[in-house]
């Protein structure tokens, strides 16, 4: 299995999509996020990715840069279906997310409401809720989000190993167990410590490199891939945040720049 990132940016970046990615193995992909936009045509389009292959798709959180480019494919589903080429797809979320995406699309997309009612199957997704998503199991886990309800998940790529997003905010303790053990971790890290003064990460819920690190570091987890990060140095962002990430972490670390493949399993 590998994972595809569409995007890596934060929600106001102009020079990559904000964040979301594939899990994909042979030619089945599960859609985590989906950006702020219909950029996610073009950076699936970049990826060869074709939208018959996307059977799962989950929405972490109301805010627009993972949110609105899930509408886009909705319209695209909704467009194959009058030429009779769509197949079902399973939308995961919680309920502040699937009420507000039904909402949005009965107000932009009416006249496909009657097709995706029947082609998008919802999954409402509780305090904790076990799914199965590319054969495999996955556990979504609500995270302790002050403001904005949101979830991540941890999935099973192998009977030892397991991949575990921890969504769009800042790790709090009594996630911890549900990061117990796991294999490879993404997490959101906004911008260097040593930026911290310029852009006040903490004040906006998220993390610098530093901090991601460090817990990477202190729950020994072997992978680590941190994103969802500002894009103002895009062309040293990688190299500069892998410094800072390596002064505390001696795992396996990755700063993926948009349309990067890498390898899970
Ligand atoms: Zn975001």
């Amino acid at each position: 299995m590998e994972l595809v990132m569409l995007g890596t940016g934060h929600a106001l970046v102009t020079r990559c999509f904000s964040t979301c990615f594939l899990l994909r193995e042979g030619d089945r992909a599960f859609l985590v996020d989906s950006g702020g936009g219909n950029g996610l045509l073009t950076q699936l389009a970049k990826t060869g990715t074709d939208l018959s292959c996307i059977s799962d798709v989950f929405i972490s959180h109301i805010h627009l840069d993972h949110m609105l480019g899930v509408f886009w494919l909705l319209r695209c589903l909704a467009q194959r279906a009058r030429k009779g080429l769509a197949k079902p797809l399973r939308l995961y979320g919680n309920s502040h997310v699937l009420d507000t995406l039904w909402q949005i699309t009965k107000l932009l997309l009416p006249k496909a409401m009657p097709c995706l009612t029947e082609l998008v199957h919802t999954i409402s997704l509780e305090e904790t809720s076990n799914q199965e998503i590319l054969g495999r199991p996955v556990r979504f886990f609500a995270l302790c989000a002050k403001h904005t309800p949101q979830h991540g998940f941890r999935l099973n790529l192998t009977c030892d190993q397991t991949f575990v997003f921890l969504g769009d905010i800042p790790f709090s303790e009594p996630l911890l167990p549900h990061l117990k053990g796991c294999t490879w971790l993404m997490h959101e890290a906004f911008c260097l410590e040593e930026d911290a003064d310029r852009f006040h990460p903490h004040a906006i819920e998220h993390s610098t490199v530093l901090d991601a690190a460090s817990l990477a570091q202190r729950l020994h987890i072997p992978h680590c891939i941190l994103t969802h990060a500002d894009d103002s140095d895009l062309e040293h962002r990688s190299e500069r945040f892998l410094r800072e990430a390596q002064s505390v972490y001696h795992g396996d670390i990755h700063i993926p720049y948009d349309l990067e493949h890498i390898r899970l399993i």
